[in-house]
């Protein structure tokens, strides 16, 4: 492998370059959705940006050597709160949810389990859900009872935080700052205020599961416990890279840090912690209060996944972004001048190298766009569709593009004919009027038509 891929690791606080523990078996684990509502543009970030890490490390390492899971939290507060309000199943919601999910992000560009794997052979893409791994959970709970960096009060099974003196090395809070945090509204039965729940007590109605440490009630397990067993269970006790949102960093990053350390004694939970900037929408936070609250599918109303996907990767994934009405439109035109420059021509067999390169420099999207726009400039079409297919972009051709922009238009094909028909019936008799009012009823369809050199019409649906 001629490049070497640098990544940014809030672990260290350094871009460090990227040296996998098994080059043969590249290990990826990134925080998923909770599944309680329709995903918001803000959830789309990070699914966008480490599914551009995936198809980088199944390019530098070669697809049968790279696993990605990327994991749904389906037992959660929020999920029981939201289904009593419904008068549904818990069940009934998440799987609701999660298949809106799968659409949003498949009209995203992005990569699915069933796009990657390979029947019989080790799996590429794994989409584990908690509900599935409630005995993985209470196995690690268990064994930090008995190791003695867990303990049972009340019902509940605790993370007894100050067992593990390195706790806050990834925020790289000062304990006793975590600690004047956590003292609002401790708990009664928590040692100290920053224990945090590994377990907890069932309310009637909702989920539950034998408990572990020989509590008799049942109960169901913490939101971080989850995805230390998870992650051990399919990619192992240590892996490459754990992903996730800025916002996950303290205290979710932190706890599964603590939860899979002190459980398997291991000095590391993952060697390199990537995590995505925050978005706002038309410079202001997002929130229901506010009233700029998008989501996913609100935008794909508007908008093609593929206009999404790129005004996302515009930004390098560390900044934080702005999501706004200009910037999607502006990415827009830049698909269209880059199909206008790909047309239908066969996508060239190795990717440009300076996209590749900008990519392997820590992820710069904006750089590799640059890339992308000079190979744009300079026709080079294939080159061009290369590059771009890395990023999930220009998959299609040009004429694929259109014949999709007609279906998804809705537009009466045989009444374009016509009205074209009449045009060139319109024009042939100098009938200028008539030849207007055609081309507006045209116009007025989303259809943009294009009078050839050789004396044909073509024509376009906008978008
Ligand atoms: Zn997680």
């Amino acid at each position: 492998m001629a490049l070497m891929l640098r990544l940014y690791n809030t672990l260290t606080g350094a871009k460090e370059s990227f040296a996998p523990i098994d080059p043969e078996h590249v290990r990826i684990y990134a925080c998923g959705p909770t599944v309680y509502d329709a995903a918001h543009i803000g959830n789309a970030r990070p699914i966008i940006v480490f599914d551009l890490l995936f198809r980088m490390l199944r390019h530098l390492y070669g697809a049968a050597h790279v696993t990605y899971a990327r994991n749904v939290t389906d037992v959660d507060d929020k999920i029981n709160a939201r289904a009593a309000e419904r008068g549904i199943t818990i069940r009934e919601l998440t799987d609701g949810t999660l298949a809106q999910f799968h659409r949003d992000v498949r009209d995203l560009g992005v990569l699915m389990p069933d796009d990657v794997n390979v029947a019989g052979e080790r799996p590429r893409f794994i989409e584990p859900r908690a509900t599935d791994h409630i005995a993985e959970m209470v196995a690690m709970i268990e064994a930090l009872v008995r190791s003695g960096h867990a303990y049972v009060a009340a019902g509940h099974v605790l993370f007894d935080v100050p067992s593990m003196p390195e706790y806050g090395g990834l925020s790289k809070r000062p304990l006793d700052e975590m600690e004047a945090g956590a003292r609002v509204e401790v708990a009664p039965y928590k040692r100290s205020p920053l224990d945090f729940v590994l377990w907890k007590p069932s309310k009637p109605g909702e989920p539950s599961w034998p408990s572990p440490a020989g509590i008799p009630e049942p109960g169901r397990p913490g939101w971080h416990i989850e995805c230390s067993a998870m992650s051990a269970k399919h990619l192992g006790q240590t892996f490459d890279i754990h992903a996730g949102g800025i916002d996950l960093i303290f205290p979710h990053h932190e706890n599964e840090v603590a939860q899979s350390r002190c459980c398997f004694d291991t000095p590391v939970m993952a060697n390199v912690w990537l995590h995505n900037g925050f978005l706002q929408v038309e410079g202001e936070k997002m929130s229901k209060s506010l009233g700029n609250f998008v989501t996913i599918r609100d935008v794909l109303k508007d908008w093609p996944g593929e206009v999404v996907r790129l005004t996302m990767l515009k930004t390098h994934y560390r900044q934080p972004i702005d999501w706004t009405l200009r910037g999607l439109e502006e990415s827009s035109r830049v698909l269209d001048r880059w199909y206008n420059v790909a047309g239908d021509a066969p996508v060239a067999r190795d990717i440009p190298d300076a996209v590749v390169e900008a990519l392997c420099d820590d992820l710069n999207t904006p750089a590799a766009i640059n890339e992308l726009h000079r190979l744009g400039s300079e026709g080079q079409s294939a080159a061009l569709r290369a590059g771009a297919n890395l990023f999930g972009l220009l998959a299609r051709t040009r004429s694929d593009r259109e014949q999709d922009a007609v279906a998804a238009s809705g537009v009466d094909v045989a009444a374009i004919d016509a009205l074209i028909a009449e045009r060139r019936a319109a024009r042939a008799a100098k009938d200028w009027a008539a030849s207007d009012r055609a081309r507006d009823a045209l116009t007025a369809m989303g259809v943009a038509v294009k009078d050839n050199k050789d004396g044909t019409t073509t024509w376009t649906v906008a978008r």
